[in-house]
């Protein structure tokens, strides 16, 4: 049996490292091929390649006139011969000396044009067109060439990616109704608690609602898992060993609460019973110190699941079960969904307000981004500790302070997204 206290309590960084760590040994799930709309926060199985040369013609941006650079000069009068539009095939178009073309948007650039003259840059009378003064053109002007954006046959989007509106506008650009996708990692989510209720039934004066596991359930679903919330497990070894051995059976098993030192924190001891191997037992960090992530070994005589089942214990504490997710849950969801190893989403941003730092934790506090066309800006919302949803849910992301360190007004800190 492991000794759950033997891996210790972890610095931050050290706590992160070490997730991402494992994260880059995790097994890849197989791909399914799924419609192109569905596809949106999944990960790509496959490489999409361009069917076709982008733009597949030489491609006017603007509304105006296919013309020669070089005729297009002060005094000169060209003679319109015809007009192509969107749309409209520019076979047989093609342009002699002295002439133009009208064209509009999107039109194939007649052979022999080699510009396009914007029409606000042109005048026109009868059937003669010319520069308007001091608008000149150089060759090339407001035309794409063929396959400048993309030659066919080359790999635009590649296996892995994740999957967003900007791809799917690629891959429907390359013909494709269908992406093969990786198939979602399942997560179990086990809430533990005695005070716990569920959502429909009347909580006494003394209970609170189990709003962890709808919090995990819609977090595991944002990064590309597929949550499954199992039944609560009350505070006895009996219930919590049921529910763990439950969800040992998923791809990853998340539980809630039962994590700190009280003597119904129960978590840790049966995880140990099952012979999980820990990984850290703590972290130095406020919310979230509590937290555990280790891993169960393989059933013996059984085929489903994975090879083992990673497991992260978070605290109770609505705050800390968020922000630890985001920590450290996330990076690991998203390398088992197949989108390799990144760490949690850190950007940076001026702090709005002098802040105190708290000597030996990382505070990682529920804060609000708010930008403008300067710089982003980023200040903490009053709260009353790591139970504080309705705080939580005023905040858009959380503020990174460094252990010990008092911060000023103007310093530039991390921030979480979440
Ligand atoms: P624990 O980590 O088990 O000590 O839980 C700490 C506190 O978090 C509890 O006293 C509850 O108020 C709260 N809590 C625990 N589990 C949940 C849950 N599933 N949903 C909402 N709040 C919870
Ligand atoms: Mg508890």
């Amino acid at each position: 049996m492991s000794d759950a206290n033997a891996a210790g309590i972890l610095g931050f960084r050290e706590a992160v490292e070490t997730v991402l760590q494992h994260a880059s040994g995790v097994r890849i799930p197989e791909a399914e091929t799924i419609a192109l709309l569905e596809s949106a926060g999944r990960v790509l199985a496959e490489d999409v390649v361009a069917d076709r040369d982008q733009p597949p013609f030489d491609r006017a941006t603007r509304d105006g006139f296919a013309v020669r650079a070089d005729e297009w000069t002060a005094g000169r009068h060209l003679r319109m011969v015809g007009q192509v539009r969107a749309g409209e095939e520019s076979a047989g178009a093609s342009l002699a000396n002295g002439e133009a073309i009208e064209i509009m948007t999107g039109a194939a650039v007649p052979v022999g044009a080699d510009a396009v003259a914007m029409v606000e840059h042109a005048e026109q009378s009868g059937d003669e067109v010319w520069v308007a003064e001091g608008r000149g053109l150089t060759a090339g002007e407001n035309i794409v060439l063929r396959g400048s954006e993309a030659r066919k046959g080359e790999a635009l989007l590649a296996s892995g990616m994740e999957i967003a509106a900007a791809e799917i506008a690629l891959a429907a650009a390359c013909g494709r109704a269908e992406l093969a996708v990786r198939k979602r990692p399942q997560v179990a989510i086990v809430a533990t608690g005695d005070e716990l209720v569920e959502l429909d039934q009347a909580p006494e004066a003394h209970q609170i609602r189990n709003s962890n596991s709808y919090a995990l359930a819609a977090l595991v679903a944002a990064a590309g898992g597929s949550p499954g919330r199992l039944r609560i497990a009350r505070d006895t070894r009996e219930d919590v060993r049921e529910r763990i051995a439950q969800g040992r059976m998923w791809d990853l098993l998340l539980l809630s609460g039962g994590v700190s030192a009280g003597k119904y924190d129960l978590v840790e001891e049966v995880l140990a019973e099952f012979g999980a191997e820990f990984f850290f037992t703590g972290v130095r960090m406020q919310p979230g110190k509590p937290v555990v992530f280790g891993r169960l070994p393989k059933l013996e005589n059984t085929s489903g699941g994975g090879p083992e089942c990673y497991f992260f214990g978070l605290p109770g504490n609505p705050v800390s079960t968020k922000v630890t997710f985001h920590c450290f849950v996330e990076p690991m969801l998203r390398a088992m969904c197949g989108a390799g190893v990144g760490a949690p989403r850190f950007v940076q941003a001026t702090l709005a307000e002098d802040v105190q730092g708290r000597v030996g934790l990382t505070r990682i506090l529920p804060a609000r981004l708010t930008h403008d066309f300067a710089r982003p800006e980023v200040r903490l919302v009053a709260w009353q500790g790591s139970g504080d949803l309705a705080a939580n849910a005023r905040a858009n992301c959380y503020a990174v302070l460094p252990d010990g360190r008092d911060l000023k007004a103007g310093d530039v800190i991390s921030v979480l997204l979440r």
